[in-house]
Parts: C-alpha cells; sequence; structure tokens
C-alpha cells in the first residue's frame, strides 16, 4: 500500500506533538494481553499491577484518567504533561498506527482512516512543516508489525474459545434437549457492558485471560501467544471434567462464549455483532434460541 499521507508520522512523533495535540486525550485504547504485559514491562510493574492500576473491564482497555485535558478530553492514563507517553516502548498497536486504523478480513489487510481530515492537521498544526510519508514507511518506522502479527494470533484465539462454546452446546446434548438458554445468554452477553462482561466472566477467569504468567516469552510475541492459548486450553479441560448436568454444560458455553466476546472487544471487535454472527451459526446446526 503507497498511500501518501499529510503527516509527517515518524518514531517520535508521540513524543514530539502529543503535548498539545489530541492523540493522547478522549480515546478508547483497547489492548489485549501481550500488550498488556509490554506496557507493565515499560512500567516496570507487573502487568497484575499495571492491570489494577491503569486499566479497567479486567484489563482489557486503558482508562483515560489523567491529570491533564485537551479540549476537555481526559488523558490517558499514561500520559505525562511536558513529556508524552510514559510507556512509549510498550505502546499497544493502535496508538502505533494513530490516526489509522487496521482492517483484516480473510487473508487481506488495510489500513484506512474513517474520516475528513486526520485530527493531527487540526490539532498538531505543527507537523504540517514536518515532510510527508508514506503509510507502510510510517508502518515501518512505528515497529508496529509484531503487535499485528500479536492481534491476528488473538483473533484465532478468540475463535477458537468461541468454538469451545459451541461445542458445548452442540456436542453434550444441550442443543438436542431443545435448551434455548444458552443461545439467550450469548445474545445477552453481547449487548452488555464490559464492565458488567467481566464481572459475570469472574475474576479468576478475567485473569487467566489477561495476565498469563508468561513473562519469559515476552520479547517473543508468537511463542506468548501459542503457550497463553495453551495455559487456556488447559483450564478448559479442567472445567469440563467438572461437568455433569447440562445446565452445567450451558454455564460453561456461556463462560467460553464470554471469555470469546470480551476478548474479540479488546481485539476492536463489536461484541453484539460477533453474539449475533455466532448464534445464526449454531442455528444452523441444531440450536434454538429467540
Ligand atoms: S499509551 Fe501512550 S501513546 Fe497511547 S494513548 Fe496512552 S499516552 Fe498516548
Amino acid at each position: 500500500m503507497t498511500v501518501t499521507t499529510k503527516l509527517a508520522l515518524t518514531e517520535s512523533l508521540p513524543l514530539s506533538c502529543s503535548r498539545s495535540g489530541s492523540c493522547c486525550f478522549g480515546k478508547q485504547v483497547y489492548i489485549n494481553p501481550w500488550e498488556l504485559a509490554c506496557l507493565a514491562q515499560a512500567k516496570e510493574l507487573t502487568p497484575k499491577e499495571f492491570r489494577d492500576r491503569y486499566c479497567e473491564f479486567g484489563g482489557i482497555r486503558l482508562r483515560f484518567d489523567g491529570a491533564t485535558s485537551f479540549k476537555g478530553m481526559s488523558a490517558c492514563s499514561q500520559y505525562i504533561p511536558d513529556f508524552g507517553c510514559s510507556v512509549h516502548p510498550g505502546r499497544p498497536l493502535v496508538c502505533r498506527l494513530y490516526p489509522l486504523g487496521r482492517q483484516k478480513q480473510n487473508e487481506k489487510q488495510d489500513y484506512i482512516f474513517q474520516g475528513q481530515e486526520f485530527p493531527c492537521l487540526k490539532d498538531c498544526p505543527e507537523v504540517l512543516n514536518l515532510p510527508q510519508m508514506r503509510v507502510t514507511d510510517y508502518i515501518t518506522g512505528q515497529a508496529a508489525k509484531s503487535f499485528e502479527l500479536v492481534q491476528d494470533e488473538y483473533l484465532e484465539i478468540m475463535q477458537n474459545l468461541a468454538d469451545a462454546a459451541f461445542v458445548l452446546l452442540l456436542d453434550s446434548g444441550l442443543a438436542e434437549s431443545g435448551d434455548r438458554e444458552t443461545l439467550n445468554l450469548w445474545r445477552e452477553m453481547g449487548s452488555e457492558e464490559p464492565e458488567l462482561l467481566a464481572k459475570r466472566i469472574g475474576q479468576e477467569w478475567i485473569n487467566h485471560l489477561m495476565l498469563p504468567a508468561l513473562a519469559d516469552s515476552l520479547d517473543d510475541p508468537e511463542s506468548f501467544s501459542q503457550r497463553h492459548y495453551d495455559l487456556l486450553l488447559t483450564e478448559a479441560e479442567l472445567l469440563l471434567n467438572t461437568l455433569d448436568t447440562l445446565s452445567d454444560y450451558s454455564k460453561a458455553s456461556g463462560l467460553m462464549m464470554g471469555l470469546a466476546l470480551h476478548l474479540g472487544r479488546s481485539l476492536g471487535a463489536k461484541p453484539s455483532e460477533l453474539a449475533e454472527h455466532w448464534i445464526t451459526t449454531a442455528k444452523e446446526h441444531g440450536a434454538h434460541g429467540q
């Protein structure tokens, strides 16, 4: 892709222009488990300490409760006035790509901008004096590739968690029994506020999802996500061994779906759309629901 932007998008951008600009104010920055671990390392905290101090919804979103504001918008919790981003080496993908977004469908990937004018042009006029840069060079300069790789790995994990929810519903006799509660639960969770969904999932499983003990794999993002998936699989198998009644299977299916939806939100997906898509698929395979 060789779209030319009007911006000088360089590695130092968040430090040099966010002091007066808009990029670290009033945003919603969602993070996946590896990004949470990277942010914690940059802040010299454990992932749990970073999550508990600076994140919400169990760790999937950065708090924007900084001391300063810009046009009435609060700063990111990681923003330091007259300095910029305090976790610059570990900043998440969304910050590396800003003001662009990334869209991936099947194997096709696009960098996109949804709007008429880059906000930086309005809020940081000094960027107009900087040289232009192609999008490909900007992405390279932001060292975003490993973050994109992990994002895609976690999309697969999200689908695998949803698949586990399908198996628990369709292969346990639950769907055959005429059960409707499970799909109704999937739908309810899809439209639930993230705070409520995190509560419903429960602290233990939220920790399995967001705080894997994998500090030794932090420098190898592919290994981190694969080992994380193995850990989740182990916990799911332990859960499976405790299931007895159809009601147990329904709850377990709901848990796996809740995890898939919560992880999906952290990756930029809309849980309500995911839930509807998976409900439709489940019905096509014999499940019941409204
Ligand atoms: S993590 Fe850093 S770059 Fe991203 S919004 Fe927060 S302060 Fe800005």
